[in-house]
Order: C-alpha cells, then sequence, then structure tokens
C-alpha cells in the first residue's frame, strides 16, 4: 500500500525492511532485559534479524506482488522527482577534486567512496579487479623543428593551466595513449583529417608519404584510424592537433576561460589503440583475471600501434604548418584549416628542416577495479538490468565522465531511498563503475570477458551513461531500436531544464529523426564511443546511451580530453545549476525503474521493424550502383523478404502480448523469453568485419570504410570490390548474412516452439 505522508513523500507500509526494522526493535527490547550479554545480544540480534528478513525471497516476492503497475508507477514517479541537483554538485564536486587516471590510486580511492556510499544504501557491493596493460607517458612528448642541428621551435611540454584548480602536479601531459616509445626525424606532410580520401588526394597530387611524419587534424575519422592509415603508406610518425575551424569556431580570441571553445595552448588526450581485439591487449577475448593466461607482454604489444603518435595545440601546430608548400591544385579544398595563413601539403624540396617527433609513452600492468553493485530483484531475480559509467578520466574529467558518476551515484541513492521505503525491484538491477574505460573500454571488456555466458542469458538491458553532460543544447540518445520507445516515454515524463516543455519536447523539436519517424526525435546507431559497443556488438543485449549535450552540429565539446574539463568550467560556462545533470540523472532513473518493474518486457518489435525497412530502402538507394554493376536483384528480393517476414512476425507477436493475460505466469514468460532472445539473434556467429572480428551485430554496425550506419558488413565487402580486393560474390554474401540475421530474429519472436 503507498500512504502518503508530510511533505509529500510516499511510504510503502508493510514492507519487508519496515517489519524487519519493527522485529529488529523488538528482539532488541527482548534483550534488553537479558541478564547478561546484553551488548553481544544486541549484535546477534540485528545479525540474525536482518540476515533471516533479506534471505527471504519469498517474503519478498509476496510482498512485491502486492504492488499494482499503477503503484508502482508512482514509485518510479517519486523516485524520478527526488533527483536533486544539489547532489549531483556535489557529487561532481567530490568526483573531479583530483585527476583520476585510469588504474590510479585516485580512482581506486573513488572506487572505494562508491562502494561504502552503495552499501549504505542497501545495495551489495563487489569490487572486481583485472589486471590491464595501460599505457602512460614517462616524460611529455616533444615535436620540434630543426634545421640541421639547431632547434627552431619545441612543443610545449603541457597544457597551459588557465584557472587555478587546473594546477595539479597530477595532471597528465598530453599523449596518445598505446603510441609506442620512439625518437623519429623526417619530412613533415599534411593529411587534412587522414580521411581515406584525404590520402587519395595526396596520392593523387604525387605526395608520398614513405618515411615521412604526417601532421592531421582531430575530427572526421577516429584518432586510431588515422595514425594506422598514415603508418600503411608507409610513415613513420604521427602528430595531431585541433584546428581552430572545428575547436574554436567563433575565432581564436574567443576561447576557454571566457568561452567554451579551445584556447591555443589546450590539447586532447586520447588512445589511439585499433586492434581487431577489445580489451587487455594479454588477454585477448578473455578476462584479465588471476590465473587466466597472459601473452608475453612482445606478443601483446605487435596487437598495439607501431609507429610513434603525439598530440599538439594549435598554437604548436602552426610553426611546423607553416614549413609546407603547395605547389600543386588541390581537387579538395576542404584541406584549408581555421589558421590565418594558406595551408601547404608538404615541405619544399630544398627546405632543409625538419621535424623531430619523440614519445616516451610506456606500457604497464595496472590492477583495474570496476565496483559492481547488485540490487536483487524479487519475483525475476535473474532478470539483470544493467547501469553503466566509466570512473576513470584523462585528467579531473568533468564531463567526461564524472558527470555520469555524479549521474550514477544520485540514481542510486534515490533507489535507496526506495529500498529503504520497502520497494524491491521486480528484476535485479546492476550497478556498474568502470575503472578503465579511457584506454579503450578496457574495464568494462574484461567484466563483460568474465561474465558473457552469463550476461547472454540472462541481461535485459544494458543502460549506458558516460559524460552526463558534455554541453548544455539539449538531450540525446543512442540506441538500439528495441529500447527507443522506452527512452522516449521515459523524456516524456521527465521535464525539460526550463521547465516549459518535456525533455522530449525538446529533444524531438531540437534533435529530429531523420528515418522519417516523425513521431520520435533522432536515436543515433550506437556506434563506437563507449562502453555500450560490446555489449551490443558482442552479445546482442540491446542499449542505450545518454546524455545532455552540446549543438548537434559540433561533434564533440571543445575541451574534450583537455585539462580545461574540470569542475570550475562545468560549474561555471555549462550548467551552473546542475538542471542539465537533472535531466539526464531523471531520465535514467525513469527507464531502469520501466525496465525493472514492467511485467511485460518494453521493447517495441514492431517498430524494430519499421526501421529494418527504412535501413532497407537506404542501403539500396545509397548503393544503388554497386548493386546494380554486381546484378543483386535476387539477394536484395532476399532481404526485403526478410524484413517482410520480421514485420508480419512482430506485428502478430504485438497482438498476442495486446490480449495476453499478464496475470499468467507461464505466459509472460514465454512472451518475455521471445523478447530477450530478439536482438541475440542479429549477432552473427562468424565475424563480418575484417577489421573488427568481435563486431558481429549485422543490423547495427557500421563499417571502418565508408560512412553508412547499419549493415557494416555489407558496405565493408562493397568498399573492398570496388577497390577490387575481394569479388561481387562477397558482396552477395553479406547481404544473405544480413538476411540471415533478420530471419533469426524473426525466428526467435514467433510464437509457435518451432516450426
Ligand atoms: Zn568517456
Amino acid at each position: 500500500m503507498l500512504t502518503i505522508e508530510e511533505k509529500g513523500s510516499i511510504v510503502y507500509t508493510g514492507s519487508p525492511k519496515r517489519r524487519c526494522f519493527i522485529i529488529f526493535l523488538i528482539v532488541l527490547g527482548l534483550l534488553a532485559f537479558a541478564a547478561i550479554g546484553i551488548v553481544a545480544g544486541y549484535f546477534i540480534g540485528r545479525n540474525s534479524a536482518a540476515k533471516s528478513c533479506d534471505d527471504d525471497d519469498s517474503d519478498t516476492k509476496t510482498q512485491n506482488g502486492k504492488f499494482t503497475q499503477k503503484q508502482l508507477e508512482e514509485i518510479n514517479k517519486n523516485a524520478v522527482e527526488m533527483v536533486s541537483t544539489e547532489e549531483l554538485r556535489n557529487n561532481l564536486k567530490f568526483f573531479t577534486k583530483q585527476p583520476h587516471f585510469p588504474g590510479s590510486n585516485e580512482s581506486l580511492d573513488l572506487a572505494k567512496h562508491i562502494q561504502e556510499k552503495w552499501t549504505e544504501y542497501g545495495i551489495n557491493v563487489t569490487m572486481k579487479k583485472y589486471i590491464i596493460m595501460l599505457s602512460r607517458p614517462k616524460k611529455p612528448g616533444v615535436v620540434a623543428l630543426y634545421n640541421g642541428s639547431d632547434e627552431i621551435y619545441r612543443s610545449a611540454p603541457q597544457e597551459k593551466f588557465l584557472v587555478p584548480s587546473e594546477n595539479n602536479s597530477l595532471v597528465v601531459p598530453p599523449f596518445n595513449a598505446y603510441a609506442p616509445a620512439g625518437s623519429v626525424r623526417g619530412k613533415l606532410v599534411y593529411a587534412n583529417y587522414g580521411r581515406n580520401s584525404d590520402f587519395d588526394e595526396l596520392k593523387r597530387l604525387g605526395v608520398n608519404v614513405t618515411n615521412k611524419i604526417v601532421i592531421m587534424r582531430y575530427g572526421k575519422v577516429g584518432r586510431a584510424t588515422k595514425s594506422k592509415r598514415a603508418r600503411k603508406l608507409g610513415a613513420i610518425g604521427a602528430i595531431y592537433y585541433m584546428d581552430p575551424e572545428e575547436y574554436a569556431k567563433q575565432g581564436v580570441d574567443k576561447v576557454y576561460p571566457e568561452y567554451n571553445w579551445m584556447p591555443s595552448t589546450g590539447v586532447q588526450r586520447g588512445n589511439i589503440k585499433s586492434t581487431p581485439i577489445r580489451g587487455d591487449p594479454q588477454t585477448p577475448g578473455y578476462p584479465s583475471v588471476e590465473g587466466m593466461y597472459r601473452l608475453p607482454k612482445e606478443e601483446a604489444m605487435k596487437l598495439l600501434p607501431q609507429i610513434p603518435v603525439h598530440p599538439i595545440s594549435y598554437k604548436d601546430a602552426e610553426p611546423l604548418l607553416r614549413t609546407l608548400v603547395r605547389n600543386v591544385v588541390l581537387s579538395n579544398s576542404s584541406f584549408q584549416g581555421g589558421l590565418d595563413f594558406s595551408y601547404g601539403i608538404q615541405m619544399a624540396e630544398n627546405d632543409d628542416r625538419e621535424v623531430l617527433l619523440n614519445v616516451t609513452n610506456e606500457l604497464f600492468e595496472a590492477d583495474v577495479y570496476n565496483v559492481m553493485g547488485v540490487i536483487k530483484g524479487s519475483t525475476h531475480p535473474d532478470e539483470l538490468v544493467l547501469l553503466g559509467n566509466h570512473r576513470d578520466a584523462w585528467v579531473f574529467g568533468a564531463a567526461d565522465a564524472s558527470s555520469g558518476t555524479a549521474a550514477m551515484m544520485e540514481v542510486s541513492r534515490v533507489l535507496g531511498e526506495q529500498l529503504k521505503k520497502g520497494w524491491r525491484p521486480k528484476r535485479t538491477i546492476v550497478l556498474l563503475s568502470w575503472g578503465a574505460e579511457e584506454p579503450k573500454y578496457m574495464g568494462s571488456v574484461e567484466w563483460l570477458e568474465e561474465y558473457s555466458r552469463l550476461l547472454s542469458a540472462r541481461a535485459v538491458a544494458y543502460l549506458n551513461v558516460d559524460m552526463a553532460v558534455d554541453g548544455n543544447y539539449s538531450f540525446r540518445a543512442k540506441s538500439a531500436p528495441l529500447l527507443d520507445w522506452v527512452l522516449a516515454k521515459g523524456a516524456m515524463k521527465v521535464p525539460s531544464p526550463l521547465g516549459n516543455e518535456t525533455a522530449f519536447d525538446e529533444w524531438i523539436r531540437k534533435i529530429p529523426s531523420t528515418m522519417g519517424f516523425n513521431y520520435l526525435p533522432r536515436l543515433q546507431q550506437p556506434r563506437a564511443g563507449s562502453d555500450y559497443v560490446n555489449f551490443i556488438q558482442r552479445l546482442g543485449i540491446p542499449i542505450v546511451d545518454i546524455r545532455y549535450t552540446y549543438n548537434s552540429k559540433i561533434s564533440s565539446n571543445p575541451l574534450y580530453h583537455t585539462v580545461h574539463d574540470n569542475f570550475w568550467w562545468m560549474s561555471t560556462l555549462i550548467d551552473p545549476e546542475f538542471k542539465y545533470h537533472q535531466v539526464t540523472t531523471r531520465i535514467w532513473t525513469q527507464i531502469t525503474m520501466t525496465l525493472a518493474d514492467s511485467v511485460i518486457l518494453p521493447f517495441n518489435v514492431t517498430h524494430y521493424g519499421d526501421n529494418l525497412k527504412v535501413f532497407n530502402a537506404g542501403i539500396k538507394k545509397k548503393f544503388a550502383d554497386d548493386f546494380k554493376n554486381y546484378t543483386m536483384e535476387k539477394d536484395l528480393a532476399y532481404l526485403d523478404k526478410a524484413v517482410e517476414n520480421f514485420q508480419t512476425t512482430a506485428k502478430a507477436f504485438d497482438a498476442f502480448v495486446k490480449g495476453a493475460d499478464k496475470e499468467d505466469y507461464a505466459v509472460v514468460g514465454r512472451i518475455n523469453t521471445r523478447l530477450l532472445s530478439v536482438e541475440r539473434a542479429f549477432v552473427n556467429l562468424q565475424p563480418i568485419l575484417q577489421a573488427n572480428p568481435l563486431q558481429r551485430h549485422v543490423v547495427l554496425v557500421h563499417s571502418p570504410s565508408i560512412s553508412y550506419n547499419w549493415y557494416g558488413g555489407v558496405v565493408d565487402a562493397i568498399f573492398r570490390a570496388r577497390k577490387g580486393l575481394v569479388s561481387k560474390e562477397e558482396v552477395k554474401k553479406q547481404v544473405s548474412i544480413v538476411a540471415y540475421g533478420i530471419n533469426s530474429a524473426a525466428q526467435v519472436l514467433k510464437l509457435s516452439p518451432i516450426e
């Protein structure tokens, strides 16, 4: 029963916890009369009372069964409303006090704090330790310009500290994690963003990068891909910088700390690990726990980047870029960036100057801790709703990802408040604080590898928050189509930061659908970027990734991975009232409780079918010429038929659910088993991408070669067929694999046991 007490707070009377407490008081009272052992008796009494109540599943189950769905919605609403801006501010301040590098003592201290808090909230906590090979600079990296033996220019060893709180001895100098140590000297070539088209342009112009050092600006392509491509073409080193065109859009005089743009001295850190394997390089595919076989270091190093790479500021990039000339006509004018001179491509032939690149990164093994908090479910304890956020940061990490940690702590607090009042989720909620995401998802991958079989069978969804806030433009989400509506409905129940509309209204207004669904905002495809990747790609667990974001026209907040991503910046320039934090936290709380407490899993399979139809039309349009060249009418017809099959099955399934008796456990069980299997069925058993053998979701995977969000296996095959690396047969095969995945998903959804 729900009763409203004063101040509008709800108490769920008759709760097992509350009764435990009453029993405990009685026990205590009786003990007080005992002649001897009063103190000892207190502890025995307390322990046994607590234990018997906690362990009594059947009791909890009956109690929880007493809540109607309507009451559960009321509890959910109450929890969402409880999310406090003050708590969020305090959390963020606490978690950003010190830099907390992956695997560091500071990060371990934060893990212990989380453990303490969760325990206090009534959540069961386990510290999970993994031994992971990490990368750090021994000394600051150097980029210098030489004329013979004369050094003309040298890059700054560290970012300039622009507000007092940045001045901290634990700030790690700018570096690109996993770039090997090494010192190289040579001529410089500018390859723009390092896209395939940029290198093609250089080739067209006869510019050779062999034995050269290639300078590239951040953006358009992942940081790992740029240097990998340069190396493939024979480069001996790579330098990254942030061009003002992307990072100081209002001009180089309108920058941090007055504006949210990159100052001339700022540098973005980041890993450049780009290997077919994910996670710890010494235990590919397996958890890096004690006892597990570890590759010898030299073997593991073969899987890591092979040429030195170092990031510098645009102030330090300028003198280097000024050495370059352009005696050719570019077909692609995008090579020009935002610095105030005409950009060149390579050094003049008679130019004697050279660039020195010196990287001193070292690999080291560290104990990395993930904190796992478990709220055991009452009626469906084996179905797991997972919430994840990474705790580590390159420096202070106010946005990335302490804003998410602040949100996670607040979600756990409000859930704890509900637990105290007698609520218990139907499904088990698992809270996960990852110890090393910045070095490429290490913490979450090792945990996923340890639990992969269990997760395959039991995980309902993985709800990720990396940065809860990296800007104040709008709420945004990435999601698997199965969860689009859970998110949308969640956002409909939360007010926007200004409170004049719902978060959903603002979201759909600012980020409308690009799929033709005018009733939904744009839900981005879950491409690479944070810990969710492996859950969806390897295990087929539906995911969401939510945040309050920067203006959609700019790829990320400009100060990302710099020393300036700190509490001062967040609380002064981005979210002074912590209202944007509140929105993300509320939506996270809302969808968590909905997923944990719904009788039928709130997965929308009909909407998945609608998406598949759009994906099919999209790929046929984008690659029409290729498909025509390869005479693929039959193959595409087979794919269309698979989508039709899925759509028909999904509609029949939804109709069945609508009429089903939701009180009948057997029926509900059959429905949920099917819903749990759908996303799994899209994961192919064999690799589909050459470059990423573990990215195996046939629909939601993207190709690293051509920018298209879905059907990556097909897109990759087209790319390679265009280059003459494979025949059209490979494209046909990949199309049929997508159809197979879609048919498999329809098959598990069908109502008959097997047909
Ligand atoms: Zn992050």
